[in-house]
This record gives C-alpha cells, structure tokens and sequence, in this order.
C-alpha cells in the first residue's frame, strides 16, 4: 500500500532507548578533566549532573529502559507521525522515495523535549531543586522549561543575547511554562561579566551562555546543570525518535538508503540514525547515515579532531571531537541551533571511522528547500531542519539523474513558527552565503594544539 501518513499506537511506542556506544567498533575516547588531563570520573560530573545521567553518560549498555514517568509524558505528543513527502516527490520528479519524522509535534516544536523531560526526571528523582541551562535560538529552553514545570522544577535559562533580542517570542513560551530567562552574556556571573568587559556590545554565543549556565550550577548544591544536545546521554535519549521510525517503515516494507538530519552538536541526527545505524554495525546492512551541517559552522569537513572545550570559558571537561575551537564565532545564520563549534564525541568517532557521512550546506540552498517543503507538504520547517531536507533533494536528484529508486529518510527536527524572521529575511533577499577562508576557520585551532590527547 501506498501510505502517506503513517502513526504508531501509543502502546507501540519504543520502551528502551538505543545507546549505540554498545556496537561501536571504536568506543568514544573518555573525557578528560582540563587541569590533570586524565579522565573524568563520576565524582568530577557530580556537581553538575545526577548520578543516574552520569551513569546514562559513561554506560555500554545497548538498551536502557525508559521510566513509566518520562513515557507518559511523552504521551502527550509521542509516537510522532512518519509522513511520506508524496508531494514533494512529485515535485521533484523523482524516482525516489522521500519520508520525513516529525519532531514539530511536540510541546516546544522540535525534537528537544525527548531528552529534557528524562533529564529533568532524573535531576527530580535526586531531590534537586533547579535546573539551570543555556539557550540559542530558544528551542533548548523552551524544551527544558517545560519539562521542568511537568515536574514541580525551577528553570534558569541564559539565553545568547542576539537571540533574546531578534526572538522574544520564544523568551515567552520559556515564560509561560515558568522560566527565569537572561540573555547573555549577563552581569550574573564571573563567565559574562569577563566578557562584557572584553565586548559590552557581545552579542554571545552557545560557548559563553554555557559557561554562564555551569557557574550558576557549580555555585549552588540544589541547582544542576542541564545541556541540550553533545553529551552521550542526550544522543540516546533521542534514539526514541529512530527507533519509532523503523517501526512506522515497517508498515510500508521499505528500510531507507540514507538517513538524513542536521547537526548542530548531534542529537536530533544521532536520534534519527543510531537505531538505523545499528543495522550497519551489527547486521552489516547498508545504510548512509549522513549528518548535514551549515557551510558557516562546518566543524565536521573543516574542523579538526581535537580535545577541546564544550564552552568559550573553559569550565566543561575536554571533550575529544571534531571542532573549529571553542572561540569560533560563527557567522550569524538564522539556523541558530546549528551555530555551536564541536560535534558530539559520538557522532565525531563515527565520522572518523567512516561509519557516517558529513556534507556542510549554504543557507540560501537550505531556504530555497524549506520554502519548496513548505510549498508541497504544508509544514514551515525550522532553518536548521531546511538543512536536511537541502540533502535530502539532493539525494532524490541524484537518484532520478541515476534513474535508479532510492528510500530517504530525514529528520524534520522541528517547524519554523518561531522563525518567521528568518524567512522574511530570506524573501526579502537580506541573506547570503558564507565562505569562510582556511584562515578564517583555523585561527581558534592553534590555541588547542596542546590539547590533544597525551600519546
Ligand atoms: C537544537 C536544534 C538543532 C541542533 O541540535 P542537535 O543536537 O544537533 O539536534 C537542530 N534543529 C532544531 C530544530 C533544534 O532545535
């Protein structure tokens, strides 16, 4: 049959998550605390995260069970619909099929509450009181203010400051669902207040809101520290979204060529393709899994595999990953979500391994994409997702040039609703691309040099 829509029952929803570190051939190489250089333990994290997320953290366990708590919660958008994009297909007179998992059903509009209601679970479940994070475009805070309202917590969000101020409807929601929001950086803390003395004008970055989220957490015994996207844990807590797909494909008998997402630090991508990838690693099956990042960030063509720091202040553990250094500022794009300089450990290893593929895109390409989406299946996708569906056509034109049938999967990580600013920036003809020279993209790599891994 042909479907067009395709939705689980919720007694079909996935009840494990899928920690893919279990079949890696080459494990994630451990993180490193800064000062003595060798791994961090348990006791080094415990003051930012709760035990059971440390231990989510380093485990090699293929599946962890997912807490009754955390799935009735998710009930309240979950299983999401895989929609195949018939018109879209027709669009682009191609022989291929195209389907889409959309995440923009959820309470925030993208994948980002799958891992924040579980990490506010767990940080519940240790008698914590608050839970501080940062945020760029918002969606990260809009997902963890929520969860933390579903379970009686407080939430501190800095926000990057050039997105407090270009989207303060996404502020809004955060306050809605019971939020303090900052911009920053802010005068709050050390981390903000050496910046704003360096730049009053700082518009901020991922790097400096996450330095500013950690002190407040370090500073405080009943306040955690909660981060969106990078860490191992956040990546299995999204493999909910993969796994929920292979079961809506199998209604249709088809198993997907390639597996698309964007990558911003891995989460949505590693969500959609680890349970796919497990085919690869485990059945030898042949899968692409391919992570698409913008041309203005592209950490896994142009970076380097390196040690070095998830934040601009140097406060998180060194983390061994594919990164254009922690002082990189990208250009400003509106794909907000995807402007951060490292890519998760998991996913880097994976690429250095050759087990997934990394393609970086220009914006105006992803636009033109998201707007002919628009145009064809009636949803406004966020403009980090624009990349996926870039690489998605892509792919379908390359198979009709083959005139040869091909089944692609992507990641429609979250709509565009909040992100109308962007699109009339893109109608109005206000954006361009970006070519960053090798200068340009190397000048924050010299500085980690002495970072790489002893031996
Ligand atoms: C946060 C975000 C991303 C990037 O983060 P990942 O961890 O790489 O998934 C991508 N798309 C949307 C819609 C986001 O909100």
């Amino acid at each position: 049959m042909n479907y067009k829509k395709i939705h689980l029952a919720e007694r079909d929803m996935p009840t494990h998550w899928y920690n893919v570190v279990a079949d890696m051939p080459n494990k994630p190489l451990p993180p490193l605390h800064p000062g003595t250089r060798q791994p961090v333990g348990p006791e080094d994290l415990a003051p930012l995260f709760p035990m059971e997320l440390i231990k989510q953290e380093v485990t090699a366990e293929r599946y962890v069970e997912i807490p009754d708590e955390i799935r009735r919660i998710y009930q309240l958008w979950r299983p999401t619909p895989l929609i195949r994009a018939t018109n879209l297909e027709k669009a682009l007179d191609t022989p291929a099929k195209i389907y889409y998992k959309y995440e923009g059903v959820s309470p925030s509009g993208s994948h980002k509450p799958n891992t924040a209601v579980a990490q506010a679970y767990y940080n519940k479940l240790e008698g914590v009181k608050r839970i501080t994070t940062e945020t760029g475009a918002g969606q990260w805070g809009t997902a963890l203010s929520f969860a933390c309202k579903q379970f009686g917590l407080e939430c501190e969000v800095y926000m990057v400051r050039i997105s407090y101020d270009q989207k303060p409807y996404r502020k809004l929601i955060m306050q809605s669902f019971g939020a303090q929001v900052f911009p920053s950086p802010s005068e709050l803390t050390e981390a903000g207040r050496r910046i704003l003395q360096q730049d009053p004008a700082s518009s901020g970055s991922l790097g400096i809101a996450i330095s500013e989220a950690i002190e407040r957490a370090a500073g405080d015994p009943h306040t955690k520290y909660s981060l969106g996207s990078v860490l191992n844990h956040v990546l299995m807590h999204q493999t909910i979204i993969g796994q929920e797909a292979i079961k809506q494909l199998e209604y249709t008998g088809d198993f997907p060529d390639v597996v698309i997402a964007p990558l911003g630090g891995g989460s949505n991508f590693a969500g959609i393709a680890m349970p796919f990838l497990r085919y690869k690693l485990a059945e030898g099956r042949n899968v692409r899994c391919v992570a698409v990042e913008p041309a203005s960030c592209p950490k896994l063509t142009k970076g380097a595999f390196k040690y070095d720091f998830g934040d601009t202040a140097g406060y998180t553990p060194l983390l061994p990953m594919y990164t254009l250094g922690h002082n990189f500022m990208p250009p400003s794009i509106h794909a907000g979500g995807l402007r951060y300089h490292g890519a998760s450990v998991i996913c880097s290893q994976l690429l250095k391994d050759g087990l997934m593929e990394a393609v970086a895109l220009q914006q105006l390409e992803c636009f033109r994409a998201g707007v002919l989406f628009a145009e064809t299946e009636g949803i406004l996708p966020a403009p980090e997702a624009n990349h996926a569906i870039a690489q998605a056509i892509r792919e379908a034109e390359s198979a009709k040039q083959e005139g040869k049938a091909r089944t692609i999967l992507f990641n429609l990580c979250g709509h565009g609703h909040f992100d109308l600013q962007a699109y009339d920036d893109y109608f109005a003809g206000r954006l361009t691309d970006h070519y960053l020279t090798e200068e340009q993209l190397h000048a924050n790599l010299g500085e980690i040099e002495v970072l790489q891994p002893v031996g």
